[in-house]
């Protein structure tokens, strides 16, 4: 997670600097009640927003359930075919198959 940490700071400073531009550098004029009024708003709108991630992080999870439960089975045209190795043919079944056991195994640990 440590690796996220700059990327996160270099996007915060960048926001600042777009803030200062826009409103003039005002900023640290600003009155209280005015400053206290925006972080209000912010936390408001931080809520939805968290609302609206937690509802998308709902489907995500329904969406890795029904990733856990498939069942890759096997290509009817190329029954020897093993989703342990690359497909060697470009046959969309085959590389479903191939796709899926990977994010089986690879992204949610499953064996
Ligand atoms: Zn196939």
């Amino acid at each position: 997670m440590a690796e996220y940490w700059p990327a996160f700071m270099r996007e915060c400073e960048a926001r600042l600097t777009v803030g200062a531009k826009e409103y003039g550098d005002g900023s640290h004029r600003a009155p209280v009640k005015k400053l206290i009024a925006e972080v209000q708003e912010e936390l408001r709108d931080v809520s939805g927003w968290g609302f609206i991630a937690h509802t998308k992080l709902e489907k995500l999870l329904e969406t890795i359930e029904a990733i856990e439960d498939m069942m890759p089975g096997a290509c009817p045209k190329h029954p020897k075919y093993t989703p342990d190795k690359i497909p060697a043919t470009r046959c969309p079944r085959c590389w479903m198959i191939y796709s899926v056991r990977t994010v089986q195994r690879d992204m949610l640990g499953m064996p």
